[in-house]
């Protein structure tokens, strides 16, 4: 039984939940203690008491925690990617890259840690000086989704911690087993107790008791739309401070004179490896006349060498969808395509079992055409391996169509014109833009984010990251 961790101590829930191996659901990979709200509660008041300390904590004790955190998650990557693949379906080779990246990533924010930096400035007035910091701002929430059970976390905990704040994480409900290995990694990085709490329980229980109890000052939320606007209305009702990363439904614009091998990899990779399971992923593809019908049937042939197979097997492509319902949830948007006027020109069935005969939550990637930006399926996100093609006449149609949605997260072009590559990344509605690349897999060092209806709040990663964990403080003196 994997167990909580509140306030330095490995503490028994009121409920267990199993973690079940999306490619095959024979695997029970363990069984995982589920707090309640007193428990979670609980972790807040270990945070509570743990705050002014560590907020007063040197850099120095702050850089060697997550470095060596980060070198424990480098040094364990293929044992940690096995487990995130085992529990979320993505390859293995994705779920390692995943676990390189969290590792990384405290190895940048241990380096942020030691440079905070500040701002002296003189005033306006004579004799007077400014010193602009930035301070912790107190407990934060995390709460994070099922996609990537490990570099999420991992992108929330390493800056909250390198500024000086103390943690409450509630990780996704199906995918417990990486957020507890992190877990496990920080209780014996040095850290006090207290300073770091895994609640693992129900969004509606230990996620809600995050959101409404006044001494978390803030929330950093990754997940649904839905939820995120739960998490939005709790927080504003209390003046907490959040931030928001939700979904996307990312464009891809293809231009007659792009690279006809750039655009069908990039746009294989971004709209079906991972499952199709990606905030970032490319789900409407934007082609242009000239170029359409040869773009399609290269898609449409390289789609038909994809391996549709258990996740931790090598030479798979593509693993499972994640668990029933999203599976459901993906094979109904191809039936809502269809009824809408689409073309299912490849995939979109259910794939019984995989190769062996074992019982997991496959389908093949679907590629739906002639599809209007009306549609459902160019409104909602579907979140699996289901890309839909729009027709545009040029460029301007194309850029039209591709900011033409309620969400703005990233947004890509194959193109080898520079002046239609400067133009959209330029005008592109997103918070994130690809000129000949994936939309999906991004670099850990730089702001992570979009706009509109995808994000809200400050950018998480890189440098940027700051303006979410720290508050500003102005000070003034009188030599
Ligand atoms: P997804 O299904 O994509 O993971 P959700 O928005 O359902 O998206 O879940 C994201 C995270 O939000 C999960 O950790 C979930 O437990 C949590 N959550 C769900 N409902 C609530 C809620 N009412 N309050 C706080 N957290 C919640």
């Amino acid at each position: 039984m994997y167990k909580n961790l509140i306030g330095g101590e490995w503490r028994d829930g009121v409920a267990v939940s199993r973690n079940i191996n999306p490619s095959d659901t024979r695997d029970l990979i363990g069984e995982y203690a589920q707090a309640d709200a007193e428990q979670t509660r609980l972790a807040i008041s270990a945070a509570d008491a743990a705050f002014p300390a560590w907020s007063l904590s040197t850099p120095q004790q702050r850089f060697d925690i997550l470095d060596a955190v980060g070198s424990e998650i480098l040094a364990r990557r293929a044992e940690l990617g096995d487990l995130l693949a085992r529990e979320e379906g993505k390859t293995l080779p994705e779920a390692i890259g995943e676990v390189v990246r969290a590792g990384n990533i405290f190895k940048f924010f241990a380096g942020e840690a030691l440079r905070p930096g500040g701002e002296l400035m003189p005033s306006v007035r004579p004799g007077v000086g400014v010193e602009i910091t930035r301070e912790p701002i107190g407990i934060v929430g995390l709460i994070t989704p099922w996609n990537f059970p490990i570099a999420i976390p991992a992108w929330k905990i390493a800056p909250a911690l390198a500024f000086g704040n103390c943690v409450v994480f509630k990780p996704a409900e199906l995918v417990p087993g990486s957020a507890w290995a992190l877990a496990e990694i920080l209780s014996r990085a040095g850290l006090p107790a207290g300073v770091f709490n895994l609640v693992m329980g129900r969004g509606s229980e230990a996620g809600q008791t995050l959101l409404n109890d006044p001494r978390v000052a803030a929330i950093s939320f990754t997940g649904s739309v839905p939820t995120g606007q739960k998490v939005a209305a709790a927080c504003v009702a209390r003046m907490a401070k959040f931030q928001l990363e939700m979904g996307g439904k990312n464009p891809m614009i293809v231009l007659d004179d792009a690279d006809l091998g750039v655009a069908v990899n990039a746009a294989v990779n971004s709209g079906f490896f991972s499952t199709g399971q990606r905030c970032t992923a490319s789900s409407r593809l934007i082609v242009t006349e000239g170029i359409h019908d040869r773009f399609v049937a290269a898609m449409v042939e390289k789609m038909k060498t994809l391996k549709i197979d258990d996740a931790r097997k090598a030479g798979t492509d593509i693993g499972p969808v994640v668990d029933a319902s999203q599976l459901g949830q993906d094979l109904d948007y191809v039936g809502i395509a269809q009824a809408e006027g689409g073309r299912l020109v490849q995939g979109g069935a259910r794939v019984e079992h995989s190769g062996d005969g074992q019982p997991g939550f496959y389908m093949t990637p679907a590629l739906i055409t002639e599809t209007t930006a009306a549609m459902r399926i160019n409104r909602e996100e579907v979140f699996g391996p289901v890309v839909s093609v729009m027709r545009a006449k040029n460029y301007e149609e194309a850029l039209a169509l591709a900011n033409d949605s309620p969400f703005g997260l990233a947004a890509g072009i194959a193109t080898t014109s520079l002046k239609h590559a400067t133009h959209f990344k330029r005008h592109a509605q997103a918070g994130m833009v690809m000129v000949n690349l994936p939309t999906a897999g991004v670099d850990y060092h730089v702001p992570f984010g979009g706009r509109k209806g995808s994000s809200y709040g400050p950018r998480e990663q890189g440098r940027h990251a700051a303006e979410f964990y720290t508050t500003v403080k102005t000070a003034y003196t009188q030599a």
